[in-house]
């Protein structure tokens, strides 16, 4: 027997008591410090309970269980929704402060039904027998310009015929404007980024030529939730705009936005992607983050009516009475999300899309898949990173993300670590101790 090499153990934030967490045996407990002192020392009261709960196993038939979970997982995956992103266009009518596409062709703002034709042949064959949906993504798809608008209704219409829904990502500035176009056709969600109110949103993601984008914004979610539009509203947060987030989720609510059944939010961490940001010392690192967030929603409980974070499995486990499945990968890149632009080309996900050397093949003008660079994504879980193997975070945190560790490391193969000890810490603290 020994204590099995998946129990995540450490302090409640802000408690005396302990977490003892088992992805592998699917068990949770809060400790008291007498119960926790005895897995401090070795020496435990009641063996049978450790036992039952998978948190003191024999290692053989762990590696067993854990071989089954393992092929559970991928049996699972295999039926997952496939999300696929397309970019008609890098262009965009925003200059913000901390863009990672600001290296990108940003000229054209159209596309060809041709290219559009052939990615929607490419879906149908590829991923034929799967679900699936469509994500246009950018640069900034709803530009106003007129052949933006007719390349936009264009994929819209083709992703309808194809039987698929799609979800739109943009910067909000155009979407009054396009919303009686949106709710002819199959809008799954459009996400929408809001970084704060009036003048902090303003400076950081204003129109190139400096315009202010707020109230435009603001009115383009009131009328597509007026329309019964979902809208998944972003906030990028950094060190200079955290503050804003008590600010904006009031507003938020006196909108009455989160009360409506279209509505729902998301937290970014701002961080440096490819290119190199302007101010590298307001990006916060993951831990950082979540700490700010903690200690912020510690001061300002109201901030949870707009957004409930996750904090790793907290939430999951708040939420459901259990904790999620073994996660064995935590990136989707080509296994359930690709993403292909309107130069005709394919790559992993939104995280490498139109970046030089990520390419994965073609699909325009001509099929073409590069099947060993492929391999490797697919490939990329917690049983082929050397680093996750021995990991006792490894089946919360799932290996991170391939590109964030591709980018540090060189290789894909290779570990991008989640705070997971520190953020159950605090999301045990922040969902089950009473305050
Ligand atoms: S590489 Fe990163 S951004 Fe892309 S799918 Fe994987 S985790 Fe997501
Ligand atoms: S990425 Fe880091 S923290 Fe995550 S499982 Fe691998 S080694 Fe552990």
């Amino acid at each position: 027997m020994y204590f099995s090499k998946y129990n995540i153990f450490s302090k409640i934030r802000n408690s005396d008591d302990y977490y003892l967490v088992n992805l592998l045996s699917g068990n949770a407990d809060i400790l008291q410090p007498v119960k926790a002192n005895e897995i401090l020392n070795g020496n435990y009261g009641d063996i049978q309970e450790y036992l039952e709960k998978g948190y003191l196993i024999d290692e053989n038939e762990e590696k067993k269980i854990y071989m089954n979970k393992y092929l559970e997982f991928i049996e699972n995956r295999d039926k997952d929704e496939v999300q696929i992103f397309f970019v008609p266009w890098y262009a965009c009518n925003f200059g913000c402060a901390y863009c990672y596409q600001s290296g990108y062709d940003l000229e054209k703002q159209s596309i060809s039904k041709e290219v559009i034709d052939a990615f929607f042949s490419y879906v149908k064959k590829e991923f034929a027998g799967k679900r699936k949906y469509i994500t246009v993504f950018g640069g900034e798809p709803l530009l106003p310009a007129e052949a933006s608008r007719k390349s936009i209704e264009y994929i819209l219409q083709q992703a309808t015929e194809n039987g698929l829904d799609t979800a739109l990502v943009t910067n909000g500035f155009s979407l009054k404007e396009y919303t009686p176009l949106l709710t002819k056709y199959r809008i799954r969600e459009v996400q929408v980024t809001l970084d704060g109110l009036g003048e902090v949103h303003n400076t950081r993601r204003p129109l190139k030529n400096g315009g202010e984008t707020f109230a435009q914004i603001v009115e383009g979610i009131d009328e597509a939730l007026a329309n019964k539009i979902n809208i998944n509203l972003r906030v990028v947060i950094d060190k200079e705009n955290l503050n804003s987030l008590v600010d904006l989720s009031k507003f938020a609510v006196e909108k009455g936005w989160t009360n409506s059944q279209y509505f729902k939010t998301q937290l970014g961490r701002n961080y440096e992607l490819h290119y190199c940001q302007s101010s590298q010392s307001r990006l916060f690192t993951r831990l950082e983050f979540y700490e700010a967030i903690y200690s912020l929603i510690e001061g300002h409980p109201e901030i949870t009516e707009f957004h409930k974070p996750a904090f790793s499995v907290s939430k999951f486990l708040f939420d459901n009475g259990e904790l999620p499945a073994p996660l064995f990968d935590d990136c989707t890149g080509c296994k359930t999300e690709w993403a292909f632009d309107g130069s005709g080309h394919i790559y992993a996900c939104t995280a490498t899309v139109g970046k030089k050397g990520e390419e994965l093949g073609t699909f325009y003008p001509t099929v073409n898949k590069a099947n060993d660079l492929i391999k490797l994504w697919e490939e990329r879980d917690v049983t082929t990173i050397p680093e996750c193997k021995s990991c006792n975070l490894q089946l919360a945190c799932g290996g991170g993300c391939a590109s964030i560790a591709k980018n540090r490391t060189g290789t894909l193969a290779s570990p991008d670590c989640r705070p997971i000890t520190q953020l159950l810490e605090m999301g045990i603290s922040h969902y089950f101790c009473e305050k």
